[in-house]
Protein backbone atom coordinates (compact mmCIF):
# COMPACT_ATOMS: atom_id res chain seq x y z
CA UNK A 1 0.00 0.00 0.00
CA UNK A 2 1.63 3.54 -0.75
CA UNK A 3 0.98 5.48 2.66
CA UNK A 4 1.93 9.02 1.26
CA UNK A 5 -1.22 9.04 -0.41
CA UNK A 6 -2.63 9.32 3.19
CA UNK A 7 -0.60 12.20 4.47
CA UNK A 8 -1.88 15.56 3.98
CA UNK A 9 0.99 18.28 3.60
CA UNK A 10 -0.11 21.46 5.11
CA UNK A 11 2.25 24.68 4.05
CA UNK A 12 3.40 26.89 6.37
CA UNK A 13 2.26 25.60 9.48
CA UNK A 14 2.60 26.04 12.81
CA UNK A 15 4.96 28.81 10.94
CA UNK A 16 5.51 30.32 7.76
CA UNK A 17 7.96 27.79 5.74
CA UNK A 18 6.91 24.10 7.38
CA UNK A 19 5.81 21.71 5.40
CA UNK A 20 4.09 20.27 8.24
CA UNK A 21 2.70 16.46 7.64
CA UNK A 22 -0.15 15.45 8.92
CA UNK A 23 -0.96 12.07 9.74
CA UNK A 24 -4.44 12.46 10.57
CA UNK A 25 -6.04 11.53 7.35
CA UNK A 26 -3.95 8.01 7.43
CA UNK A 27 -5.74 7.30 10.58
CA UNK A 28 -8.95 8.52 9.45
CA UNK A 29 -8.71 5.39 7.05
CA UNK A 30 -9.45 2.13 8.54
CA UNK A 31 -6.94 -0.12 6.22
CA UNK A 32 -4.25 2.37 6.01
CA UNK A 33 -4.40 2.73 9.60
CA UNK A 34 -4.05 -0.88 9.91
CA UNK A 35 -1.48 -1.41 7.30
CA UNK A 36 0.75 0.95 9.27
CA UNK A 37 0.48 -0.76 12.20
CA UNK A 38 0.78 -4.37 11.33
CA UNK A 39 4.16 -3.18 8.99
CA UNK A 40 5.34 -1.73 12.68
CA UNK A 41 4.26 -5.27 14.49
CA UNK A 42 6.44 -7.08 11.81
CA UNK A 43 9.25 -5.15 12.41
CA UNK A 44 8.90 -5.63 16.25
CA UNK A 45 8.21 -9.53 16.20
CA UNK A 46 11.25 -10.64 15.44
CA UNK A 47 12.83 -8.45 18.36
CA UNK A 48 11.50 -10.17 21.58
CA UNK A 49 9.86 -6.66 22.41
CA UNK A 50 8.46 -6.41 26.39
CA UNK A 51 6.88 -3.14 26.22
CA UNK A 52 6.21 -0.23 23.55
CA UNK A 53 7.48 3.77 24.49
CA UNK A 54 6.26 6.63 22.83
CA UNK A 55 5.84 10.24 23.34
CA UNK A 56 3.14 12.63 23.59
CA UNK A 57 0.71 12.42 21.22
CA UNK A 58 1.24 11.19 18.10
CA UNK A 59 3.55 8.63 19.58
CA UNK A 60 0.58 7.15 21.56
CA UNK A 61 -1.51 6.72 18.13
CA UNK A 62 1.22 5.07 16.59
CA UNK A 63 2.54 2.76 19.65
CA UNK A 64 -0.71 1.76 21.19
CA UNK A 65 -2.21 -0.12 18.59
CA UNK A 66 1.31 -2.03 18.05
CA UNK A 67 2.05 -2.54 21.91
CA UNK A 68 -2.08 -4.21 21.68
CA UNK A 69 -0.98 -6.61 18.78
CA UNK A 70 2.06 -7.55 20.44
CA UNK A 71 0.57 -8.26 23.55
CA UNK A 72 2.56 -6.02 25.42
CA UNK A 73 2.04 -3.12 27.64
CA UNK A 74 2.75 0.85 26.41
CA UNK A 75 4.52 3.42 28.49
CA UNK A 76 3.94 7.62 27.51
CA UNK A 77 6.31 9.55 27.69
CA UNK A 78 5.07 13.31 28.39
CA UNK A 79 5.30 16.71 28.67
CA UNK A 80 6.50 18.13 31.98
CA UNK A 81 4.35 17.85 34.93
CA UNK A 82 1.84 15.74 33.34
CA UNK A 83 2.43 12.27 34.66
CA UNK A 84 1.25 11.88 37.96
CA UNK A 85 3.69 9.91 40.06
CA UNK A 86 7.69 10.31 40.71
CA UNK A 87 9.21 10.46 37.45
CA UNK A 88 12.38 10.57 35.39
CA UNK A 89 13.00 14.02 33.26
CA UNK A 90 15.47 15.34 30.24
CA UNK A 91 15.44 18.44 28.96
CA UNK A 92 15.58 18.19 24.51
CA UNK A 93 15.66 20.94 21.68
CA UNK A 94 12.71 19.87 19.12
CA UNK A 95 12.20 21.34 15.95
CA UNK A 96 10.16 24.28 17.11
CA UNK A 97 11.71 25.42 20.25
CA UNK A 98 12.64 23.29 23.58
CA UNK A 99 11.35 21.48 26.43
CA UNK A 100 11.42 18.94 29.13
CA UNK A 101 10.04 15.03 28.60
CA UNK A 102 9.38 12.63 31.70
CA UNK A 103 8.33 9.21 32.26
CA UNK A 104 7.19 7.14 35.47
CA UNK A 105 10.20 5.75 37.36
CA UNK A 106 8.42 2.43 37.54
CA UNK A 107 7.38 2.43 33.26
CA UNK A 108 10.41 0.26 32.99
CA UNK A 109 11.87 -2.64 34.21
CA UNK A 110 15.70 -2.98 33.88
CA UNK A 111 16.61 -5.16 30.85
CA UNK A 112 13.46 -4.82 29.61
CA UNK A 113 13.20 -4.39 25.87
CA UNK A 114 11.77 -1.72 24.41
CA UNK A 115 10.04 -0.42 21.34
CA UNK A 116 10.06 3.58 20.70
CA UNK A 117 7.39 4.37 18.74
CA UNK A 118 6.80 7.77 16.83
CA UNK A 119 4.55 9.58 14.29
CA UNK A 120 7.94 11.21 12.89
CA UNK A 121 11.32 12.17 12.52
CA UNK A 122 12.49 15.53 12.21
CA UNK A 123 15.59 16.62 13.64
CA UNK A 124 15.54 13.55 15.96
CA UNK A 125 15.66 15.74 19.36
CA UNK A 126 12.82 14.32 20.47
CA UNK A 127 13.79 10.51 20.31
CA UNK A 128 17.02 11.21 21.57
CA UNK A 129 15.12 12.29 24.69
CA UNK A 130 12.75 9.44 24.79
CA UNK A 131 15.86 6.85 24.16
CA UNK A 132 17.74 8.95 27.21
CA UNK A 133 14.86 8.13 29.70
CA UNK A 134 14.07 4.84 28.49
CA UNK A 135 18.27 3.56 29.16
CA UNK A 136 17.91 5.78 32.41
CA UNK A 137 15.24 3.04 33.83
CA UNK A 138 17.52 0.63 32.73
CA UNK A 139 15.60 -0.62 29.33
CA UNK A 140 17.29 -2.11 26.20
CA UNK A 141 16.13 -0.07 23.53
CA UNK A 142 15.76 -3.29 20.48
CA UNK A 143 14.24 -0.79 18.17
CA UNK A 144 12.89 2.46 16.90
CA UNK A 145 9.92 2.79 14.52
CA UNK A 146 8.34 5.95 12.50
CA UNK A 147 5.73 6.22 10.01
CA UNK A 148 7.32 9.22 8.31
CA UNK A 149 11.16 10.54 8.17
CA UNK A 150 11.86 14.17 7.01
CA UNK A 151 15.55 12.60 5.91
CA UNK A 152 16.69 16.17 4.63
CA UNK A 153 17.02 16.76 8.55
CA UNK A 154 19.68 14.12 9.21
CA UNK A 155 17.74 13.15 12.41
CA UNK A 156 19.36 9.71 11.59
CA UNK A 157 22.58 10.81 12.93
CA UNK A 158 21.44 11.22 16.08
CA UNK A 159 19.80 7.59 16.75
CA UNK A 160 23.09 6.11 15.69
CA UNK A 161 23.83 2.74 16.53
CA UNK A 162 20.09 2.29 17.12
CA UNK A 163 17.76 -0.25 14.70
CA UNK A 164 15.57 2.33 13.39
CA UNK A 165 12.66 1.90 10.80
CA UNK A 166 10.35 4.17 8.72
CA UNK A 167 7.52 3.80 6.86
CA UNK A 168 7.77 6.69 4.54
CA UNK A 169 10.51 9.00 4.00
CA UNK A 170 10.06 12.75 2.59
P1 LIG B 1 12.14 16.11 16.18
O1 LIG B 1 12.27 16.05 17.66
O2 LIG B 1 12.75 17.35 15.60
O3 LIG B 1 12.60 14.85 15.50
O4 LIG B 1 10.59 16.30 15.86
C1 LIG B 1 9.74 15.22 15.90
C2 LIG B 1 8.54 15.53 16.71
O5 LIG B 1 7.91 16.70 16.23
C3 LIG B 1 7.55 14.38 16.60
O6 LIG B 1 7.07 14.04 17.89
C4 LIG B 1 6.47 14.89 15.70
O7 LIG B 1 5.21 14.56 16.21
C5 LIG B 1 6.66 16.41 15.66
N1 LIG B 1 6.70 16.90 14.27
C6 LIG B 1 7.65 17.64 13.70
N2 LIG B 1 7.35 17.93 12.42
C7 LIG B 1 6.19 17.33 12.18
C8 LIG B 1 5.35 17.21 11.01
O8 LIG B 1 5.62 17.72 9.91
N3 LIG B 1 4.22 16.47 11.17
C9 LIG B 1 3.89 15.88 12.33
N4 LIG B 1 4.65 15.97 13.42
C10 LIG B 1 5.77 16.68 13.35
Amino acid sequence: MDLKQFITIVPDWPKPGVKFKDISTLMNNGEAYRYATDQMVEYAREKQIDLVVGPEARGFIIGCPVAYSLGVGFAPVRKDGKLPRETVKVDYGLEYGKDVLAIHKDAIRPGQRVLITDDLLATGGTIEATIKLVEELGGVVAGIAFLIELSYLDGRDKLDGYDVMTLMSF
